[in-house]
């Protein structure tokens, strides 16, 4: 699942809307963060399979420490302690990202075949297996990316010109890069894709970015672009 993490991080920005973007981004798409670096080094495992679902040519032969609900419960309390922490957020936002983190659990279930772990060393494997239907994937990947960008224009901003095409155009990117890889030629090896995910980092920073410009304005900075 791409959209869908970026959509239930768009979403989450009306339950913690102090946390910027990115830090929702960060959080939602942790496991994918993380994972890319762990394949590279030979900790985790992916083979490209053509075929193997509809949508994605990826088996994800072992990820157990990026993917595994237990330790995304454990990266979640981190990720949402350091970043009160640091930022000395309120419980509500350090809540949110946690549960931001093991929702990547809970939304990859639904597309991945029977290949997520529950602990590190456990050997059941779950999933649903919405990756065999490309119809019901672009239905899940698009609803949950309309339903973030909802309620993410819903929440109180301030409109400049930088902010609207910044955030349109995140959008559109995501979008783009969704269609291109579910509809693209397979990658050429599992090293390629592990390299590839690493741009996931880019939308980190756009995201932080994309808030940085509505509060620029909201505390008054950049009054040229009203
Ligand atoms: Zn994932």
């Amino acid at each position: 699942m791409f959209l869908g993490h970026f959509g239930l991080g768009l979403a989450a920005k009306k339950a913690a809307p102090a946390v910027s973007l990115g830090a929702l981004f960060a959080a939602s798409q942790f496991a994918d963060l993380l994972w890319p670096t762990l394949v590279l080094l030979g900790v985790e495992q992916v083979r490209v399979q053509p075929g193997i679902t509809a949508v994605t040519p990826l088996d994800f032969v072992s990820y157990p420490y990026s993917h595994s609900l237990l330790m995304l419960c454990v990266w979640g309390v981190a990720f949402g302690a350091i970043y009160a922490a640091l930022r000395r957020a309120r419980p509500g936002a350090a809540i949110t990202i946690a549960l931001l983190v093991v929702s990547h659990w809970v939304l990859d279930v639904v597309v991945h075949r029977p290949d997520m772990p529950i602990t590190p060393w456990g050997a059941e494997r779950f999933g649903l297996g919405l990756w065999n239907s490309v119809p019901g994937t672009l239905v899940a990947e698009f609803g949950l990316l309309v339903f973030g960008v909802t309620l993410y224009l819903g929440t109180p901003r301030a409109r400049t010109r930088a902010g609207t095409i910044g955030f349109w155009s995140l959008v559109a990117f995501l979008v783009i890069v969704y269609l291109a890889s579910t509809f693209g030629p397979p990658p050429p090896s599992a090293a390629a894709v592990a390299w590839s995910a690493q741009a996931m980092w880019l939308l980190v920073a756009w995201g932080y970015w994309v808030d940085r410009s509505r509060r620029g304005v909201a505390e008054g900075k950049s009054r040229n672009w009203k």
